[in-house]
């Protein structure tokens, strides 16, 4: 038996972790990024507002979006405001958006003086139930705002074929995707009428902070650039962040690749785990990795609470956390408009793990540990239910 048996006591429980190598970095101090640094110091563009690196990342983007106006921000979330402004959202406006999504976009509905309209996700990919959409739209409706969420891909053909049909915008937040994100021959990006992005420090491509607005409408570019531009940018990227940005441009790819046979070789591994089930994949999409999302099943795990799984997890070196908070279940009932009972969403708010990209670039080596933390803390799931932690 290897030293770290299934038997070998969990490590929440003062067992050896089964990672023994530590955390998997994120960022990645590579050598591409050391030159950047080394670069920006001796030519001094660190101080600069904006200069080739900003033109680099720009035309990068034009081309892996297909997107003609890039508008760099100092956020993901500033890039989604500057998206609903572009699309004149304002007071007593409606936009649609899955109860289960990053909290920041309701939010910035909010902050517009417009109600979100909450529709419920799919309780297999755990992605906006794209079914649903239609019963949301009213004639006060101004725009869809949907998310591609932990590693799953919404049915933008679908949802694209409907927006047209009924007019209305919509906005793609790709904050959880890079550009290999695909979805029926198109990068996930072009299917919205505007597109966000986000460099914060734990997304695919980072910068610390740092976003995006990508849109191919002359008309929603020139209003975000109206609203952003004061003489001086409201929300800017700046050339030192470009530049750290630029120099991860050619890793995408790898990267990429190796997310995608980490998070098959733990589908793989899983099998048919009830326990614990990867969510559904889009069949016509090639996804990609911020977060692996999976539904965890606490009755078939012992009555063992999710929090206490993570920790668990987290314990034998497998980032995996709790998913979102439903945005139903958090907000005041008059701040929203809901459509049906988001059944799917309060199960999502209570049974949604989701486990950190850096750990999926180990590919089968990720599969192996995941199983074997899984296996370990299954084996004791009645002793762990009883600790209780700070
Ligand atoms: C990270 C993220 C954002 C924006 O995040 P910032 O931290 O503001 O850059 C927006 N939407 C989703 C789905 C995200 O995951």
């Amino acid at each position: 038996m290897s030293e770290n048996s299934p038997t070998e006591k969990p490590a929440l429980l003062g067992g050896a972790p089964v990672v023994s190598e530590g955390p998997s970095p994120w960022p990645i101090s590579d050598e591409a990024i050391a030159n950047v640094f080394a670069r920006l110091q001796s030519s001094g563009a660190w101080g600069q507002y904006h200069a080739e690196h900003t033109q680099d990342l720009i035309s990068n983007f034009r081309q892996q979006y297909q997107a003609e106006q890039i508008i760099l921000t100092s956020s993901g979330t500033s890039a989604v405001e500057l998206a609903l402004r572009g699309l004149n959202v304002s007071q007593d406006d409606e936009v649609i958006l899955a109860a289960y999504d990053f909290k920041a976009n309701f939010t910035n509905v909010v902050l517009l003086g417009a109600t979100p309209v909450l529709v419920d996700i799919d309780r297999e990919s755990g992605q906006l139930d794209v079914d649903q959409v239609a019963a949301a739209i009213s004639s006060k409706t101004k725009a869809i705002l949907t998310s591609h969420l932990h590693g799953g891909m919404v049915d933008m053909v679908w949802l694209r074929n409907l927006a047209d049909e009924r007019d209305i915008p919509i906005i793609e937040d790709c904050c959880q995707v890079s550009s290999r994100a695909v979805i029926d021959g198109r990068v996930a990006g072009s299917f919205g009428d505007v597109a966000v992005l986000s460099f914060g420090g734990s997304k695919l491509l980072t910068s610390g902070r740092g976003g995006a607005v990508l849109t191919n409408r002359a008309d929603i570019a020139q209003r975000i650039r109206l609203y952003n531009e004061r003489g001086n940018e409201a929300y800017p990227l700046s050339e030192m962040q470009a530049a750290v940005l630029v120099s991860q441009l050619d890793q995408i790819e790898e990267r990429h690749r190796r997310r995608l046979i980490g998070a098959e070789s733990i589908t793989e591994a899983l099998g048919s785990e009830t326990c614990l089930r990867p969510f559904t994949r889009c069949p016509k999409a090639i996804s990609d990795y911020y977060k692996f999302g999976m539904w965890y099943h606490e009755t078939l795990m012992g009555g063992l609470s999710r929090d206490l799984f993570c920790r668990a997890m987290q314990a034998e070196g497998v980032p995996l956390y709790p998913g979102f908070a439903a945005l139903h279940r958090i907000h005041a009932r008059r701040r929203f408009r809901q459509v049906g009972e988001l059944e799917n969403a309060s199960y999502a708010h209570d049974s949604v793990v989701i486990l950190h990209h850096p750990f999926l670039l180990k590919g089968r080596q990720a599969a192996n540990q995941f199983r074997e933390a899984l296996d370990k803390i299954q084996e004791h799931a009645t002793i762990l239910k009883n600790v209780h932690l700070s």
